[in-house]
């Protein structure tokens, strides 16, 4: 490329290459020629990279006036141009990425490009028109047509707010066929013109929810005081820990409220699930006058743009979002709260690099904005209650009573050993009890949730001898085929890993001593078909929810929609039915078996077993009727199950505290874990081992480092796993340990090792 860098250069930026991985960690410097001055801290450009001054986007990390010196008397180059978008994020964002880059050990282009929606980087829905005004001195020597007149006298009418105005406006106004009129005005000097960019996106139907505000009781008063008193003081984190129904929503309500006036700012963090269109409605309609930004995926492209856009010019008041919404472009010096609701749910963990919390991003945001952090769950995770009741640096607050007119649903625990053995061996799908339960809630006219975590018809494919213990595995990973039906009353069918998502055929003999196969166990798909089967109920009124009905987040809300209007009368699904759902109808849950998660080999299992069981149960006796749930166990006696279904959160939380401590694990260390993958075992083996030794030769002896092994998925799409873990006490010495580690090139984020730093999955 001749005349490359034939410009003066008049300052310097330090930039990170979008894509690249850990090869550039501390950023590349570049001259910035006079035409392109001045670039901004944040702005998305394009620079030459390597021999050939390949184009490459990068970002700008931060700008200097003087030449720094380069090692080598390297030559600088200058950057290319700067994106035609003109996308960028601002300096706090920016330092939030540098942050979460050194913490997740994640490169930091990548890291700022999570930052920005896919939409916003696309530019989707910008759209230039041209507005047109009359020009204070008009040329006197020129003829005008009859129309051209025409349309100079209706712009002159036209009330001065409502000019400039936009050319089909106005072709309308004068009763123009043609533009020509408007673009000889224009270029004798009669009019002048005017370009505007905007994001243009289609309306979206948003329903508002008036329902009044309610009289505080004296709890959630004193709370909302107490935190309100924090506004405007600097950072402060807080935790609210109030039962299912006990009114947390309306703190947050107040709090934000008290945030944003005079032109504060407030940040809404919910689990993808419960962003439905519901959530969003309560919120605008307690804030009519207000502007709520939603970050949602069931938004379309350039709807997603506009909002965005919208939190970037500091019209939003309200940012409402999952996850990736706490890097919304909030003005940092007008945010003045976050709040994270249902803090303990994992999807705030990002299973992709960069691997990170939304929770713990979001903990950093507000200590960088100097602002109250606000974190709500009925059964918060281990690490918020740590930190808030052991190492005191965030201040509990407690709800232990519903609202006012709901009440605590009374929790029965079925023993299904029982059941087992009166059904002869079989392991029944439902209960006599829950059976029974059913039956009165459709008597009473209820509305009744079933929880199943486990997708497909049947989750495991077996030879029907005794003495054979064939299984259908996936050829390309470590895991048992699941069943699934085409649709859940025909019996065609389909095996499928839910892992690499392989589709087999389902051999009908067993391969390997001939006799027929039997499906085993239950999925959502099959309690689906036992209850069309059995309940005596027009088909509308039973729904399915899991990730195989709601391919689009759209379903999920019509569903949601649907039920919350009471014409769904039985929902079953996974997980996704145990988030957020406030129904008065619901008079029964049932729990179909609440031992999917208790026997992973995974720290976590007893912690997400409570959890999922107190949230579902949670989600009954929200009106005036009584309500129930029913808990059916295989481990009648596990102190998750137990203490899940009296309500004990506090006790469980302690017990599982003092487990934790006395074993070494997280909250009360802090872990690292990394996952060596190849394709083949042998080789995956060395290099976990290489690994565990490089690790050791640098650790300190506050750094702990398990050896490496399996993990407990030893193989997925073919690619075989084994991971190394390292702990320390504190945070900072973890950091340290894998600082040096980055230093050295032992460790780097790729295909063949995934580096999750406070991972929240073992498997
Ligand atoms: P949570 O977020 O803890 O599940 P919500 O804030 O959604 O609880 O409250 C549950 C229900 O109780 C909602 O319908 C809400 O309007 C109602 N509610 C909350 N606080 C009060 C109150 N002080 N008086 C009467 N009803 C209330
Ligand atoms: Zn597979
Ligand atoms: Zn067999």
């Amino acid at each position: 490329m001749a005349g490359l860098f034939d410009e003066p250069t008049v300052s310097f930026v330090q930039v990170a290459v979008e894509r690249a991985v850990d090869r550039y960690p501390k950023g590349l410097t570049y001259g910035v020629p006079q035409s392109l001055s001045p670039i901004h801290v944040g702005q998305l450009i394009t620079v030459p990279l390597g021999k050939g001054n390949t184009p490459t986007e990068a970002w700008v990390l931060s700008v200097s006036e003087t030449s720094p010196t380069l090692a080598g008397n390297k030559e600088i180059k200058q950057v290319f141009s700067k994106n035609a978008l003109t996308i960028s994020l601002p300096e706090d964002l920016v330092s939030l990425a540098s942050w979460m880059s050194s913490y997740y050990c994640a490169a930091i282009g990548p890291t700022l490009s999570t930052m920005l929606p896919g939409p916003v980087r696309k530019g989707i829905g910008i759209k230039t028109r041209t507005l047109v005004n009359l020009v204070m001195c008009p040329p006197n020597d020129v003829k005008l047509t009859k129309k051209q007149q025409y349309v100079l006298d209706t712009l002159a009418e036209l009330p001065t707010n409502d000019r400039p105005i936009g050319i089909s406006k106005l072709m309308k106004l004068a009763s123009l066929g043609s533009r020509g009129p408007i673009d000889r005005l224009s270029e004798h000097g009669f009019l002048s013109t005017h370009q505007v960019t905007n994001v243009e996106a289609s309306w979206f139907k948003q329903n508002i929810d008036t329902k009044e505000m309610p009289t505080l009781t004296d709890d959630q008063s004193r709370i909302v005081d107490a935190i309100s008193k924090k506004l405007g003081e600097g950072y402060s984190s807080h935790l609210l820990y109030g039962v299912t129904g006990s009114g947390k929503t309306e703190i947050y309500m107040q709090l934000i409220d008290h945030a944003i006036k005079d032109g504060g700012k407030a940040i809404v963090l919910v689990p993808e699930i419960s962003l439905t269109p519901q959530t969003a409605a309560r919120l605008m309609g307690r804030f009519p006058d207000k502007k709520v930004a939603i970050l949602h995926s069931a938004l379309t492209k350039s709807q997603r743009h506009q909002q965005w856009a919208m939190v970037a010019s500091g019209e939003a008041d309200i940012v409402l979002g999952a996850r990736s919404a706490i890097f919304a472009p909030v003005p940092i010096d007008a945010l003045n709260i976050i709040i994270v609701d249902e803090e303990h749910d994992h999807s705030y963990k990002q299973d992709l690099t960069p691997r990170y919390h939304g929770r713990d991003v979001a903990i950093r945001r507000a200590s960088t904005a100097k602002c109250p952090i606000l974190l709500g769950s009925a059964t918060p995770s281990m690490e918020s209650w740590w930190n808030a009741t052991r190492r005191n640096i965030s201040t509990l607050h407690t709800l232990t009573h519903r609202a006012p007119g709901l009440t605590l649903p009374k929790v029965e625990i079925i023993n299904m050993r029982i059941a087992r053995a009166a059904a002869h061996g079989v392991m029944p799908v439902f209960s006599r009890e829950l059976e029974l339960e059913i039956q009165r809630s459709l008597a009473n006219e209820g509305q009744i949730l079933l929880l199943l975590n486990r997708r497909g018809f049947a989750p495991w494919i077996v030879c029907s001898s005794r003495a054979c213990d064939w299984m259908m595995r996936c050829e390309h990973c470590e895991t048992s085929m699941v069943y699934h039906r085409r649709k859940p009353l025909e019996e065609v069918g389909f095996v499928r890993c839910h892992h690499c998502a392989k589709e087999q055929r389902v051999p009908k003999i067993c391969p390997d001593c001939t006799k027929p196969v039997i499906r085993l166990g239950a999925g959502t798909q099959r309690l689906e078909a036992i209850i069309r089967e059995t309940i005596p109920l027009p088909s509308n009124q039973i729904a399915r929810l899991d990730t195989d009905t709601t391919r689009k987040i759209s379903d999920l809300h019509d569903t949601l929609d649907r039920f919350t209007r009471g014409e769904i009368r039985v929902l079953l699904g996974t997980q996704m039915i145990a988030k957020g759902l406030d129904v008065e109808g619901v008079t029964l849950v049932g729990v179909i078996d609440a031992d999917t998660a208790i026997d992973l080999p995974d720290f976590r299992a007893s912690e997400r077993t409570f959890q999922l069981v107190s949230q579902v149960c949670g989600r009954c006796g929200r009106g005036s009727r009584e309500a129930k749930a029913i808990v059916q166990t295989y481990n009648p006696q596990a102190p998750a199950i137990v203490l899940a279904s009296e309500g004990k959160y506090e006790e469980f939380a302690n017990r599982e505290l003092r487990l934790r401590q006395e074993t070494g694990l997280p909250p009360t260390s802090r872990m690292v874990r990394f996952v060596v993958r190849d394709d083949e075992f042998e080789r995956t083996a060395g290099r976990a081992d290489a690994l565990y030794e490089r690790l050791l030769s640098i650790a300190s002896p506050s750094i702990q480092i398990t050896p490496a092994a399996p993990c407990v998925l030893t193989r997925i799409a073919d690619r075989f796993r084994f991971d190394v873990t390292a702990s320390a006490t504190t945070a900072r010495e973890l950091q340290q340990f894998l600082e040096d580690a980055r230093q050295k090139k032992y460790i780097g984020n790729n295909r063949d090792l995934a580096i999750d730093v406070d991972p929240v999955s073992m498997l």
